[in-house]
This record gives structure tokens, C-alpha cells and sequence, in this order.
């Protein structure tokens, strides 16, 4: 049975690093906004440097932009066994957009694993990444970061009573370590 998820979490809450196991372990397709927008970033083309200055300021890029984005990628085969949507929806429209492209494509959402993580928790960590690696993404500063949390909280955490009306939504404790975290995500998933 295809498993199609979302996980849904502030950013520096570990839904890159779950995303990537649940990938491994149920061969559902990690689709990572976050690491599209940064791929079409670096490859300097006109789209790429506006979507830069978004991404730099810890700025939402435009919903219209997202729906098609991911409109493309749903319908991919690659998407047969599931999908692990890591970074979308962010906003309440990209979450209803979401919800006329499953229908459309005869598909339903199984889950929203939300990952909850205290703010002054994300700070430490996403600097301790921005340290610890040679390539630092280049919104993994303080100031950006303070933005990108603020964003979360105003944009993207309202979607989430949304997903609660539809008993979708699973709850984590992101706080534990990664492993706990694996663990409590596998419970949800039945495995
Ligand atoms: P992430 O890697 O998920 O933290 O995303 C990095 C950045 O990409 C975000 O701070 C936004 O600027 C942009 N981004 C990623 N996904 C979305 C989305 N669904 N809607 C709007 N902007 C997004």
C-alpha cells in the first residue's frame, strides 16, 4: 500500500534527516521544496536569482510558484509508492492546492507527521549546521533564521488545524534524538 505523507515542522526541527529514512525504509519519494528551490538557485538561472533573494531573506517564494512546482513532481512515476512532502504546503493556500491536486490525481494524504521542536532549541541547532558544514546554506545565519521562524509561526502553523479537521495529523516529540525520533515516526507508520 502507497504511503503518502507530509512532515510538517519548524525549520532546524530534523524533517530533512526523517525524511531521508523514511525514504530509505518505505521507498516513497522525498520531495524536498527547499532542495528543489536550491538546485534551480545554483544553477544562476534568471528564476534562480530571484528565487535567491527570497531564499536569503527567509522569505516565503510566491504560492503560485510552489503549486506548479510541485504539480509537476506528484505526477512523476517516481511518486507510485508514495511521497514524503518535506517543505510544502507552507500557507494555506499551497495546503488547499495540495489537497484539489491529490484528489485530481485520484490520490489521499495518509499522514502529517508534525515535528515539534521549542524555538530556542532550532536557533542552536541550525547555527551548530550552518558551523558544523563546509557548504553552508546561505540562510542558515541569525538574522534569517529569526525571520524564517517568524514566518513559520504566522504562516505556516495555521495550516495545521486545517490537517486536524481532517484527523490527519500525528504528533512527535522532535526534541528526542534522531533515533527516538525514527523510532516514533515508524510507530505512526505501522512498522
Ligand atoms: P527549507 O529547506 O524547507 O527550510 O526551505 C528553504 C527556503 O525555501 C524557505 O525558507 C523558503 O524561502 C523556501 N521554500 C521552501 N518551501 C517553500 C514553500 N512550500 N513555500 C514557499 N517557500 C518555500
Amino acid at each position: 500500500m502507497s504511503k503518502n505523507l507530509v512532515i510538517f515542522g519548524p525549520p532546524g526541527a530534523g524533517k530533512g534527516t526523517q525524511a531521508t529514512r523514511i525514504q530509505e525504509k518505505y521507498g516513497v519519494r522525498h520531495l524536498s521544496t527547499g532542495d528543489m528551490l536550491r538546485a534551480e538557485c545554483s544553477s544562476g538561472s534568471p528564476l534562480g536569482e530571484m528565487l535567491k533573494s527570497i531564499l536569503d531573506a527567509g522569505q516565503l517564494v510566491p504560492d503560485d510558484v510552489m503549486i506548479q512546482l510541485i504539480g509537476y513532481v506528484l505526477d512523476e512515476p517516481g511518486c507510485a509508492e508514495g511521497f514524503i512532502l518535506d517543505g510544502f504546503p507552507r500557507t494555506l493556500e499551497q495546503a488547499k492546492a495540495l489537497d484539489e491536486m491529490l484528489v485530481k490525481a485520484g490520490k489521499e494524504l495518509d499522514h502529517v507527521i508534525v515535528l515539534g521542536v521549542d524555538d530556542d532549541i532550532l536557533v542552536g541547532r541550525i547555527l551548530a549546521r550552518a558551523a558544523q558544514s563546509g557548504d553552508a546554506r546561505s540562510d542558515d545565519n541569525e538574522e534569517t533564521l529569526k525571520k524564517r521562524l517568524g514566518v513559520y509561526n504566522d504562516q505556516t502553523t495555521p495550516i495545521l488545524p486545517y490537517f486536524e479537521e481532517k484527523g490527519l495529523v500525528r504528533k512527535i516529540d522532535g526534541m528526542a534524538s534522531i533515533d527516538e525520533v525514527t523510532a516514533q515516526i515508524n510507530e505512526v507508520l505501522g512498522a
